[in-house]
């Protein structure tokens, strides 16, 4: 990344941390995904369980093997061997001390846009775990509500789609979304969390380097 473009996202983190705040967010301003993962680790209880959504950028932070390796009690549905086993994992996921996702899109003025096929990673931002922990790249920081709906119905669900191999849907088929209702369609929950109740729930990671879908 150039040093303008860095500096421009680091600026426009420090306004934004500020509004997640007034929105009882927690907001943690981190360089890269290392330093997300590092911070996120330091802030999880050993002792405590730990659970997670779908997420690339999860994925990719190396989090889950760290707490493998620090033999943190993990619910996971990755392990799971069957459908049914691994949706009551997914289920058990909602009551653990921390959850871990990440947030498919944010306004400028820090209400959080997801879209979710399951409903899982949006249930669990929503309630039920004491902790949510979410990683965001600057880049998704797209302008108001309306913008940033757009973007992420435009452009995030349809990579996701090609992402997760769906065959059918007019994303696949045409590269754009026709907001489709078809079995296959991964567009099932839109939601918005313009505030947490709780305050300090929502640990919110903005990660300076671009990352993500
Ligand atoms: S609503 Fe359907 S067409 Fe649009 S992105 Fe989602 S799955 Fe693709």
């Amino acid at each position: 990344m150039k040093d303008y473009q860095r500096e421009r996202y680091n600026a426009a983190a420090l306004t934004l941390s500020k509004k997640l705040e007034r929105r009882n967010f927690v907001a943690i301003i981190c360089q890269n995904l290392t330093a997300a993962k590092n911070q996120a680790l330091e802030l999880i209880d050993q002792d405590k369980s730990v659970g997670f959504g779908g997420s690339i950028t999860v994925e990719q932070s190396g989090i889950i093997d760290e707490l493998y390796q620090r033999n943190q009690k993990m619910i996971d549905r990755e392990k799971t061997s069957s459908a049914e086993e691994r949706h009551q994992v997914m289920k058990q996921a909602l009551t653990a001390d921390y959850f871990l996702t990440s947030i498919n899109g944010v306004t400028e003025d820090g209400e959080l846009v997801n879209i979710d096929s399951v409903g899982n990673r949006v249930a669990a931002l929503t309630f039920g775990p004491d902790k949510v922990l979410a990683f965001v790249s600057m880049r998704k920081v797209y302008g108001n509500l309306a913008t940033t709906l757009e973007m992420v119905r435009k452009n995030t669900a349809p990579l996701n789609a090609h992402r997760l191999g769906l065959e059918k849907t007019p994303c696949i088929k045409r590269g754009n979304c026709g907001d489709c209702l078809q079995s296959e369609c991964i567009c099932n929950t839109i939601a918005v969390t313009r505030r947490s109740m709780s305050k300090e729930r929502i640990i919110v990671f903005l990660i300076i380097d671009e990352i993500g879908l």
